[in-house]
C-alpha cells in the first residue's frame, strides 16, 4: 500500500462520481497536488447504482449552466481518458397528461431556449412518433431536449478518476476520513484511519455520510437519504436502441432503454427516508430491501403509459439510497462555519447530471477564492443551522423526493417540517387569516383570507387563489396604511471603537454618517459583484445595526465576520431573534402611529432615512424610516418581548386609518412598481452595482474606498453591456414569474430575474437583465427597440424602461 503523504494542497472525502469530477477538474486546472480518500472503492455509496439520466433542463440557470456543462464533458470523457462511459446523446422526452402541466412544459421549453439548450414542443402524435411503445390517449403534449443524454455512472466516475490521476492526483480507497483539522477556523487537515494528512483545503464530498462529515467540526450541511426505487426488465423484443429517456411526470415514472431491456424508475409523493441512526459505516456497493407495497401503484401507473411493461418480467427490484436536501437543491461551496472547507453534497437524485458541472465551477472556487458564476441556488451558505436536526430532515425529505416530478407551481410551499421559526407575531395574523409561506424555516404571512375564505394555497400557473387578496392589499398599502410581519430579516449588530472604518471598507455607500442616519449599501466583491444588499443604522458613534434577508442570514454574517480585520476592534452579533420587525407602510402611517406615540413623525422632525428609538405603545422601540414598497412608511424594530403589546397598540387604532394586515405576495407587488431589487434574484455577486442600475448607492470617493472600487472603476470607464431594465407586459392575463426570455426587434437579449402583478396599472411586471449587441448598452437600447418577452413559448409584446413605474422620482417616500 503507497504511503499517505503528510501534505497535500486539497484533500477531498468521497470517491462518487462528485468527488472523482471535482479531482479532476482540479487537475485540469493545474493543480495536481490532490488526494482523494474513499472509505472502500470508488463509486460503493450512491454513484453505482444511478439510473444515468443525463438531462439538462433544471429549475434554474445556474443548475441548468452546470447540467449543460456535464453533457458536454461525458460526450468528450471517453475520447480524452480512455475509459468508456456509455454516455450517449438520445435525448429525453416530456409528457404532459393536463394543460396545467403542458404550460410548464412549455414554460420549461422556453426557458430552455433562454440557456441555450435545445428544447421542441410536441403534439401527442409527434410524440410517439419518438416512443413508439407508449400509450398516448391521455397526453396533452410533450418537449422534447434532443440533446440530452443517458451515461454509464460507474464507469464515468472512473473516467474521470482516471482522468484525474493522469494529472497526478493520488487516489486513496480503504481510507477513511474520521475527523477534519481546524486551526483558527480554519481547515487544516484531516485525520484518517492511516494518520494524519496536513491539507491546504479540505472538500467534503461524503454523498449521505456529508452531513455526519460536516458536523465534525460543527459545520451545516443539511441532507438526508431517502430509498429510492427502479426496476429493469427482462429484454424487450424490438427496443430501438435511440429510445430517448421518457419522463412521465404525472405519473412520477421515468423510462430508460437499457440494452435491450427497459429500466423504469420513481419519484414518488410520499418517500421513505432511510439511515435515520446515521449511514453505517460499512455500507458498501449495498442495496436496500425490496418494497414492492411501496412501488406496486407507481408500477401500474407506468404500465398504463407502456403496456409492454405489463408482459415482460421483472429482472431487478432495485432500491438503494439517495440524498436529498430540504429545498432540493445541492450544496456547494465554502462552508460558513470553517474557511477553506467546502461541500460538494446532496444532490437530489441528479448527481450524475450534475457532477461535471460541479467538480468544474467547485474546483475555481477552491482555486480562485470565488465561484465563476452566481451559484445562490447550490450554495451551502443557505443552510441555517437549525437544518441539521435530523427530524426536520427525516420529515422533509418524505417529501422532497416526490417534488422533483410534482408540479413546480410557482410559489409552491413545502407541506412537511412546517411551523419551525415563527415570530411571536405569528398567532394573532394566523387568527387574522395569515397564509403563511416558508424561507429559511421561517413562517411568514404572504397573504391574509378574509373572513369566510380558507388561508390555504390553491397552485395555478394562472391567478392563484390569493391574486385578490393580495391585490386588497398592495391597494390598502398605495392608498391607506398595511401592516407587515418582517421580522424574518436577518439583524446584526456590528460594534465597537473600529466600527465605522471596518464597515465603511465592507459597504459600497458611504456609512459614516451622523448617528440616526440609515444607509441603504451593497457590499461588493473585489470584482464589483453584489454579495449582499443591506441598510445600515447608525445606531451610536461605535455601534451599527446591519439588516438583510431572512436567506442571506448565514451568507452574510459569514461575510461580515471574515472582512473584518483579526486586529479591528469590532465585533459582529447576530441580533436577529432579540428584535420583531414591524412595517407600517403607506400614506396614512404616519397618521396611524402618531396615534400610538407622543414622539414627533412630522417629515421635520423625523425624515426619510433615518431612525431613531420612540414611545411605542408601552414600550421603547427603533423606528427607522425606510420602505421596501415605496411608499411613507417605517420599520419598527422591537425587543422581541415587546412585540406583542406593540402590535395591538397599533391595530387597536389601525380601523380608524384604513389599516389592513399584508403580507409578502402584495409586498413583492409593490416593491416590483417600484423597481426595488432583490437579491438573489436582481442582484447577485455576478452582477455590478452598475449593471444593476445601483450607481447611486456607491460612493465612489469615499475617504479609504471599498472593497470592489476599482473594479467597479473599470467598468464604469469601460461601459457596461448589460443592464437591469424594468418591463411591463402587455398582456394581462400571463403572468411573469422569472426566467422568460426577453426579445428586443427578434432577437434574444436576456432573461426575466423577477415577475410579479402590478395591481395599480393592471399588468404583469418584470425585471430583467438585457446585453446589448454593441459591448456598451445605451440608454437608447432599452428606451427604443420592440420587447417581447415569451411566456411559454409565445412572444408577447413588452414596454421596457429604466425607471420604475411607480413614483420615479420617489417623493411619496420623502412625504
Ligand atoms: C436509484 C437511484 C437512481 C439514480 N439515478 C440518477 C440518474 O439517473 N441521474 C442522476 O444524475 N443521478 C441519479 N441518481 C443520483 C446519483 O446517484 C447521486 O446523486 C450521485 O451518485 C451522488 O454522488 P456523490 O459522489 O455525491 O455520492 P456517493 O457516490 O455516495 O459518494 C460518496 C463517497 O464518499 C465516501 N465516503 C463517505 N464517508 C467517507 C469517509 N469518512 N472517508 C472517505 N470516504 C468516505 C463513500 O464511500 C462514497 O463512495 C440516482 C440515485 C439513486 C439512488
Amino acid at each position: 500500500m503507497p504511503e499517505l503523504p503528510a501534505h497535500a494542497s486539497v484533500v477531498i472525502i468521497g470517491g462518487g462520481i462528485v468527488g472523482c469530477s471535482v479531482a479532476y477538474h482540479l487537475a485540469k486546472r493545474g493543480c495536481t497536488d490532490v488526494v482523494l480518500l474513499e472509505r472502500r472503492q470508488l463509486t460503493c455509496g450512491t454513484t453505482w447504482h444511478a439510473a444515468g439520466l443525463v438531462g439538462q433542463l433544471r429549475a434554474t440557470h445556474s443548475l441548468t449552466e452546470l447540467a449543460r456543462y456535464t453533457a458536454r464533458l461525458y460526450a468528450s470523457l471517453e475520447q480524452e481518458t480512455g475509459q468508456a462511459t456509455g454516455f450517449r446523446q438520445i435525448g429525453s422526452l416530456a409528457l404532459a397528461t393536463n394543460a396545467e402541466r403542458f404550460e410548464e412544459l412549455k414554460r420549461g421549453a422556453s426557458m430552455a431556449r433562454c440557456f441555450g439548450v435545445e428544447a421542441e414542443v410536441l403534439t401527442p402524435s409527434e410524440a410517439a412518433t419518438l416512443w413508439p411503445l407508449m400509450e398516448t390517449a391521455d397526453l396533452v403534449g410533450a418537449v422534447h431536449l434532443p440533446t440530452d443524454g443517458q451515461t454509464n455512472p460507474i464507469d464515468t466516475a472512473l473516467a474521470l478518476a482516471k482522468g484525474a490521476r493522469s494529472h497526478g492526483v493520488r487516489i486513496f480507497e480503504d481510507v477513511r476520513a474520521t475527523d477534519i483539522v481546524v486551526q483558527a477556523g480554519r481547515a487544516i487537515g484531516v485525520e484518517t484511519t492511516r494518520g494524519r494528512i496536513r491539507a491546504d483545503r479540505v472538500v467534503n464530498c461524503g454523498g449521505m455520510w456529508a452531513r455526519e462529515i460536516g458536523g465534525w467540526t460543527d459545520v451545516t450541511v443539511p441532507l438526508h437519504a431517502a430509498e429510492h426505487f427502479y426496476i429493469v426488465t427482462e429484454p424487450v423484443a424490438e427496443l430501438p436502441a435511440t429510445l430517448p429517456v421518457l419522463r412521465d411526470a404525472d405519473a412520477c415514472s421515468y423510462f430508460k432503454q437499457d440494452a435491450g431491456k427497459l429500466l423504469v424508475g420513481w419519484f414518488e409523493p410520499v418517500a421513505k427516508p432511510w439511515g435515520m441512526r446515521g449511514i453505517p459505516d460499512e455500507f458498501s456497493f449495498e442495496t436496500l430491501p425490496d418494497d414492492f407495497a411501496h412501488i406496486e401503484p407507481l408500477l401500474d401507473g407506468a404500465i398504463r403509459r407502456v403496456p409492454v411493461l405489463g408482459r415482460v418480467g421483472v429482472h431487478l427490484f432495485f432500491n438503494g439510497p439517495e440524498s436529498f436536501t430540504p429545498d432540493n437543491r445541492y450544496l456547494l461551496g465554502e462552508t460558513a462555519e470553517v474557511r477553506d472547507l467546502f461541500v460538494a453534497a446532496g444532490f437530489n437524485s441528479i448527481g450524475i447530471q450534475s457532477a461535471g458541472g460541479a467538480g468544474k465551477v467547485l474546483a475555481d472556487w477552491i482555486l480562485d477564492g470565488h465561484p465563476p458564476m452566481d451559484l445562490w441556488d447550490v450554495d451551502v451558505r443557505r443552510a441555517m443551522p437549525f437544518q441539521r436536526n435530523r427530524r426536520y430532515l427525516h420529515d422533509r425529505t418524505r417529501e422532497s423526493l416526490g417534488l422533483l416530478y410534482a408540479m413546480h407551481w410557482p410559489y409552491r410551499q413545502p407541506a412537511t417540517a412546517r411551523g419551525v421559526r415563527k415570530s411571536v407575531l405569528h398567532d394573532r395574523l394566523a387568527a387574522a387569516g395569515a397564509c403563511f409561506g416558508e424561507v429559511a424555516g421561517y413562517e411568514r404571512p404572504t397573504w391574509f383570507a378574509p373572513p369566510g375564505t380558507i388561508p390555504e394555497y390553491r397552485y395555478s400557473y394562472d391567478h392563484q387563489n390569493w391574486f385578490e387578496h393580495a391585490g386588497a392589499e398592495h391597494h390598502a398599502v398605495r392608498h391607506a396604511v398595511g401592516l407587515f410581519d418582517q421580522s424574518s430579516f436577518a439583524k446584526f449588530a456590528f460594534e465597537g471603537p473600529d466600527a465605522e472604518a471596518v464597515l465603511n471598507r465592507i459597504c459600497a455607500n458611504d456609512i459614516a454618517v451622523p448617528v440616526g442616519q440609515v444607509v441603504y449599501t451593497q457590499w461588493l466583491n473585489e470584482r464589483g459583484g453584489i454579495e449582499a444588499d443591506v441598510t445600515v443604522t447608525r445606531e451610536a458613534e461605535t455601534r451599527y445595526l446591519v439588516v438583510t434577508a431572512c436567506a442571506s442570514q448565514t451568507r452574510d454574517l459569514a461575510w461580515l465576520r471574515r472582512h473584518t480585520p483579526e486586529a479591528a476592534r469590532t465585533v459582529a452579533v447576530d441580533v436577529s431573534s432579540a428584535y420583531v420587525v414591524i412595517g407600517v407602510m403607506g400614506p396614512r402611517s404616519r397618521a396611524l402611529l402618531q396615534s400610538v406615540t407622543d414622539d414627533d413623525l412630522s417629515n421635520e422632525a423625523f425624515p426619510f432615512a433615518t431612525s431613531r428609538i420612540v414611545d411605542l405603545g408601552y414600550a421603547r422601540v427603533r423606528a427607522t424610516r425606510i420602505t421596501y414598497v415605496g411608499e411613507l412608511g417605517w420599520e419598527l424594530y422591537i425587543p422581541t418581548e415587546f412585540a406583542q403589546s406593540v402590535f395591538d397598540a397599533i391595530v387597536a387604532h389601525g380601523g380608524e386609518h384604513g389599516m389592513r394586515l399584508a403580507g409578502y405576495h402584495g409586498m413583492d407587488a409593490l416593491r416590483m412598481e417600484k423597481g426595488y431589487r432583490s437579491w438573489g434574484h436582481d442582484i447577485t455577486d455576478a452582477d455590478t452595482p452598475l449593471e444593476a442600475g445601483l450607481g447611486f448607492a456607491v460612493a465612489w470617493s469615499k475617504p479609504g474606498g471599498f472593497i470592489g472600487r476599482d473594479a467597479l472603476l473599470r467598468q464604469r470607464e469601460a461601459g457596461v453591456g448589460r443592464r437591469l431594465a424594468a418591463f411591463v407586459l402587455q398582456e394581462p392575463d400571463r403572468l411573469l414569474y422569472h426566467n422568460e426570455p426577453i426579445w428586443r426587434d427578434g432577437r434574444l437579449v436576456g432573461r426575466t430575474t423577477s415577475g410579479a402583478f402590478g395591481y395599480l396599472i393592471g399588468k404583469p411586471l418584470a425585471l430583467g437583465y438585457v446585453t446589448a449587441e454593441a459591448s456598451v448598452i445605451d440608454t437608447g437600447f432599452i428606451t427604443s427597440g420592440r420587447f417581447e418577452i415569451e411566456v411559454a413559448g409565445e412572444r408577447i409584446p413588452a414596454t421596457a424602461s429604466l425607471k420604475p413605474i411607480y413614483d420615479p422620482a420617489g417623493q411619496r417616500i420623502r412625504a
